[in-house]
């Protein structure tokens, strides 16, 4: 049987905005010596804006009309971006078999053409070669690129920012003894090396699938302290299955996917990173006065 004090322990949790689905996870919390963040929604606002659009064989406005056409059902924030920079929804072009792929992207016909829109790895798969382009140099964004027919037609650099509690966020854990602080990105390598240096994180891992997530979070529970163990932080949007995997998954509440909620163990009401710290130290009271 859970002893009371633990019931007391979720609702002073809850009181503080942090959801706990069931006693057991007031140990696990208590035990964290790893915590593992998505990036994009968790560590980051989620919302990215428009820097710049940099088409290849047609003006601006095309790339941008293309773009938000291929992302018109996505919920990924990406899409949101692109959606808004394009706002004329009333244009007739015919959209049709829309297919999104996690950690790639998105692709569609628009008016009997195909356009993808996506990262390299999108780009690879449909055969496009991306163009370099110096006007990126030394320019921190994520870059979403568009194909058409197969072949390069420019990109659009669009940059988020980090949410304002997320560097006491990992320094508050670092505080109650949290031993490895990790990044898991899709996004690429310049953008998740700015994150994880201004952040302060051990370790960030970018350019990856959700598959590749599944794994590196199975690593990391090999090689987490005997008698410690692992949370993983994500909004869900492509992270449902590391938040099911992980000891303790931790949710976004408010941006968040309602799979994400769903598949998670904890969530943070206010979408805050700085209340991980308040769970594992409400834990630890609780169990403190649970013993
Ligand atoms: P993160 O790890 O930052 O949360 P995701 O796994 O959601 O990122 O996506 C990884 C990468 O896949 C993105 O940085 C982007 O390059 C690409 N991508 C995913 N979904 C979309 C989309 N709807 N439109 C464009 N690009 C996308
Ligand atoms: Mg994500």
């Amino acid at each position: 049987s859970v002893p009371l004090t633990f019931f007391g322990g979720i609702g002073g949790a809850s009181r503080r905005g942090i959801l706990i689905k069931g006693g057991n996870y007031m140990d696990v919390l208590a035990r964290c010596s790893t915590v593992v963040f998505d990036k994009t929604g968790t560590l980051t606002k989620g919302v990215f804006a428009v820097d710049a659009v940099h088409p290849d064989r047609m003006d601006a406005n095309e790339l941008l009309h293309l773009a938000a056409h291929v992302e018109r059902f996505s919920t990924h924030p990406i899409a949101a971006a692109l959606r808004q920079a394009y706002p004329d929804e009333h244009d007739n072009c015919r959209v049709e078999d829309i297919e999104e792929v996690a950690g790639y992207g998105v692709q569609a016909m628009i008016n009997g053409h195909r356009v993808c829109v996506g990262n390299e790895k999108m780009m690879h798969k449909v055969g496009a070669e991306v163009h370099s382009c110096v006007k990126c140099q030394g320019h921190v964004g994520t870059v979403v690129h568009v194909a058409v027919d197969g072949s390069y037609a420019g990109h659009v650099v669009i940059s988020d920012q980090v949410k304002p509690d997320a560097r006491e966020a990992v320094a508050s854990l670092k505080r109650l003894g949290v031993q490895r602080t990790v990044m898991l990105t899709g996004d690429h390598e310049q953008v998740g090396m700015f994150v994880a240096d201004t952040l302060g994180l051990d370790e960030y891992h970018a350019g990856l699938l959700p598959a590749d997530k599944v794994e590196h979070v199975e690593r990391l529970l090999r090689e987490k302290p005997a008698g410690t163990s692992l949370a993983f932080v994500g909004d869900g949007i492509n992270d449902a299955p590391v938040l099911a995997r992980a000891d303790v998954g931790i949710a976004m509440g408010a941006l968040g996917s309602d799979a994400a909620i769903e598949a998670a163990d904890v969530v943070l009401m206010d979408d805050k990173p700085s209340k991980i710290a308040v769970a594992i130290r409400v834990a630890r009271h609780t169990l403190r006065i649970a013993r």
